[in-house]
């Protein structure tokens, strides 16, 4: 965005962040299924001090806490239904604030690492509008890019026993004995969900949902790709670099 809500930014940052000095980061990771976000996410978290969001995570957790919007999500989810905007922000919202809470209280948290969230624009938006309240926003976003045939070679490799539900990939960590389980010996199949067919419809699904996500943060220069298609580490010291770019060049830093 402009120049002017940098410079609030930063004031905001020094007022909720008096004792640690730290810089207040929030970074959005995206990536089509099979280009190894989730991995990144697990390996970058730590490293940063970010705390992961995962919407998948904190619908687990939420439910396990059995609190009202767990109890409401529960429901929702043995539906079958699709789990609502609104409920979303909600569950996000309080994660957000009780991590600005945990800084502010000197925990040594940086801010938080997005996996899988935003998913829509629609969700973009209520994510500005959570972190604006809170004197926050969105510092960077990373888009891991794969080439969609790599993306269907990774995804459509993948085996599963059908009798322990042993996973293997047929390049990457292929069973002893083709077709057949190292674990129990059972038949080792590719599930109808992991044939090219139904991954390209994912993946069409995926495209048509994050492209005005990618365009909205490519307007206001927050977003960033790297080549994923590139080993595990390789990627994350990408990753790492833009981000320790961004917080260097962005005025965000609080040296
Ligand atoms: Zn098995």
């Amino acid at each position: 965005m402009s120049s002017s809500s940098e410079i609030s930014r930063y004031e905001r940052g020094v007022r909720f962040t008096p004792s640690l000095g730290t810089t207040v980061v929030h970074v959005i990771l995206m990536g089509a299924q099979g280009s190894g976000k989730g991995t990144q996410a697990s390996l970058l978290g730590p490293a940063l001090k970010l705390t992961k969001i995962a919407t998948g995570d904190l619908f687990r957790a939420e439910i396990a806490s059995a609190s009202n919007l767990g109890v409401e999500l529960k429901a929702i989810l043995e539906r079958g239904d699709l789990v609502p905007d609104d409920l979303t922000n909600a569950i996000v919202r309080g994660r957000i604030a009780s991590l600005v809470e945990r800084r502010a209280n000197g925990e040594d948290v940086a801010g938080a690492l997005f996996d899988g969230f935003p998913r829509t624009d629609v969700q973009a938006w209520a994510l500005d509008g959570i972190l604006g309240d809170l004197g926050e926003s969105v510092t960077v976003v990373i888009e891991i890019d794969v080439p969609r045939d790599v993306l269907i070679r990774r995804l459509s490799g993948r085996r599963v026993c059908v009798s322990c539900g042993a996973v293997y990939h047929v390049e990457a960590n292929p069973s002893r004995v083709e077709g057949v389980c190292d674990v129990c010996g059972d038949k080792v199949i590719q599930r109808d969900d992991d044939k090219p067919e139904a991954i390209k419809r994912r993946l069409a699904l995926f495209d048509q949902q994050t492209a005005p996500l990618l365009d909205y943060y490519d307007a206001q220069g927050k977003l960033t790709r790297v080549d994923g298609d590139r080993t595990v580490d390789v990627v994350r010291e990408s990753i790492l670099a833009v981000i320790k770019l961004r917080l260097t060049g962005s005025g965000l830093h609080q040296a």
